[in-house]
Order: structure tokens, then sequence, then C-alpha cells
């Protein structure tokens, strides 16, 4: 049986080191501060600012929310972020996505200051992910590379396998796997045989949004496997993999919920303070 990797208790000892930190950095006169923008009334999107604003006091960095009305324009929305962009109490911006339809996400997200870019999905800090410079990287899978460490394995070396290619989990984890030295494949909705690629990953990471479609019988034995997944069905939660069967081949895996979720979160508050801890 697979060992289960809880995220939520990585999650609250990182948090608590994160907390220590940010109580040194005041004591050196700076507060960090992250400014969240909602607009409009999507409930899920309201569940997870509730959070990241309570992540955020627990830890001692500041918050700032802000709640746009549903209709709000985006020359308003564009002010705003301009604004923040210009306040020095703000280090990281954070603009829940998904916006209102009529809104352009695109050009929202490229008007943040990439120094204040606590999601990394700029351009600019996207492209020094490839380059392999220091940035702000995206925070899920920030939160993954740490979920395989907790494991002990060594990533050099190891097959990772990336089901997923999006912008914001899939290609950010494969850049990073890649960075610590792992020989890489990305698969997708058009990867042929998907199985014979998932089931040489010693390290199978899993992000497509369709509920329990890896089964163990996809997976290696023995690998280490990061189920990215949030699929809402009949008021639970599932995973991109299915867990029951997977739990009897893999090594290790993550549960959903209570894996690759709260470290999210947790590496948002850690790109804030990074954020803050540059300025000074
Ligand atoms: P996207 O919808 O943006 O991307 C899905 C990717 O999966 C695409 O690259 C798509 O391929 C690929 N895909 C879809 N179907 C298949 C298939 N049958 N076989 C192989 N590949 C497939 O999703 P996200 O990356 O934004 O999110 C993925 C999942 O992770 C979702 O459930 C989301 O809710 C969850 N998530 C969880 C987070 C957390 O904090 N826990 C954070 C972010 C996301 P193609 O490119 O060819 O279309």
């Amino acid at each position: 049986m697979a060992k289960i990797i809880d995220g939520k208790a990585l999650s609250d000892k990182l948090r608590l080191g994160i907390r220590d930190r940010v109580t040194a950095l005041k004591a050196s006169g700076i507060v960090p501060g992250l400014a969240v923008v909602l607009a409009g009334e999507d409930p899920a999107s309201k569940v997870y600012v509730k959070n990241k604003i309570a992540a955020c006091e627990f830890t001692g960095i500041k918050s700032f929310a802000y709640y746009l009305p549903h209709d709000v324009s985006q020359a308003e929305l564009d002010e705003l972020i301009v604004t923040l962009n210009a306040d020095p109490s703000v280090h990281g911006i954070l603009v829940q996505l998904p916006l209102p339809k009529h809104l352009d996400e695109l050009k929202a997200l490229s008007l943040i200051s990439p120094e204040k870019d606590v999601d990394g999905f700029h351009a600019v800090n996207a492209g020094k992910l490839m380059l392999g410079e220091k940035c702000l990287s995206a925070c899920t899978p920030l939160g993954i590379i740490e979920l395989i460490k907790s494991t002990g394995t060594d990533i050099a070396g190891k097959h990772a396998v990336v089901v997923g290619r999006s912008n914001i989990v899939g290609k950010p984890v494969a850049l990073m796997l890649l960075k610590h030295d792992a020989t890489v494949t990305v698969c997708h909705s058009k990867t042929r045989n998907l199985a014979d690629f998932t089931r040489s990953a010693d390290i199978l990471v899993v992000a497509i949004g369709r509920k329990e479609f890896v089964t163990g019988d996809m997976i290696k034995a023995g690998a280490v496997v990061i189920d990215v997944g949030m699929n809402r069905f009949e008021g639970r939660l599932y995973g991109d993999v299915e867990f029951s069967s997977a739990e009897k081949i893999a090594g290790y895996i993550t549960p959903v919920p209570g894996g690759v979720g709260p470290m999210t979160i947790t590496m948002l508050l850690e790109n804030t303070l990074k954020a803050a801890s540059s300025v000074g």
C-alpha cells in the first residue's frame, strides 16, 4: 500500500516556518502585504479567497482584499492593478481566476508588475522559469515539487511524466522537474497510448481535470503519484487519479482533498514573503 503524502501536515509545518520569517522581516521594518482581487460572485473563488486571507492572517502577512462587482469594467480592474503596483505596502498582487467572462484575463494578469506577480503567471516570470533564472513561479507547481521532495525521493535521473500541459500547472511543473534533473515527458489530450507513458513514470503528476481518469493499472509499482485534479461531483471532491486502485500500486500518493490543494496556498505565502524580502 502506498504511503500517503499529507499535504495538509506539510503545509502546516511550512506555514509555521513562514510565520517565523514574517516576524523577522517585520522586525527589520517590512510588513509583507498581499492584495487579493476578486471580481464577481463565483462561490468557489470566494472560498479560495477566504482561505488565502485566513492563511495570511495566520502567518502575519497583511492582506488587502478588493471585492469588485460582477459587472466591473476592464478599465476599473486595470486601474486597480496599476494602483496596487505603485503601492509600497503591497508586495504581492493576486487576481483570483476565473474572472467574469467580459473581462480579459490575460490583459489583467500582464498588467501586474512581475515583481509583485505572486501567482507567477506573468510572461516575464514564465519566461524566466524557462530560462532557469530566479523568478516568482506558479504556486501549484512549486507545491508539487515540495510534496515530491517530502517523500525523500531524489528527483535527479528519474523519469517524471506530467499529464496535462496547462500554463498554470503542467508546463511549469515540467520545467521545474527538468531543473531538478528529471527526465521529463509531457502528455496531453492528443497523446497516443497514454498508459504506456504513465506506466514508465517514477514520478507521475496528473493535472487534467477528469475525475479518477488515471487508474492503478496505469501506474508503475512504487511510483510517486501527485494528483492535482479537483473535480467536484455530487458534492464531493475527486482527483484525476482513482485513489482506491492507485494506492495499491504506487509507493507514495497525494490524497484529494488534502494533498496539492493546501500546498498551493502555502506557496502563495512563500512567494509573497519572497517578493517582500527582495524589496528590503
Ligand atoms: P486545464 O483544463 O487548463 O488543462 C488540462 C490539461 O489536461 C490540458 O493540457 C489537456 O490537454 C489535458 N487533458 C485533458 N484531457 C486529457 C486526457 N484525456 N488525456 C491526457 N491529457 C488530457 O486544467 P488545469 O491545468 O488548470 O487543471 C487541471 C486540474 O487540476 C483541474 O482539475 C484543476 O481543478 C486542478 N487544479 C488544482 C489546483 C490545486 O491547487 N489543487 C490548482 C490548479 C488546478 P490539451 O492541452 O491537449 O487540451
